[in-house]
């Protein structure tokens, strides 16, 4: 049986390839409340997080 927390982590880790990906930075280098989402012009969160999620679509 998978925890939340371990799905949250697994989630963040996921997110942190996605924006290193996306913004060439990986999500626990980025200060929260400086940086915002190239896709929906949104603040993303300490969990990584933004108004689309990170996806264009
Ligand atoms: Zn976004």
């Amino acid at each position: 049986m998978v925890r939340a927390a371990d799905n949250i982590e697994l989630l963040c880790r996921e997110l942190s390839d996605e924006h290193d990906y996306l913004f060439g930075i990986p999500v626990d280098k980025v200060s929260y409340g400086v940086t915002y989402c190239e896709v929906c012009n949104s603040r993303i969160d300490e969990f990584g997080f933004c108004a689309c999620g990170g996806s264009p679509d």
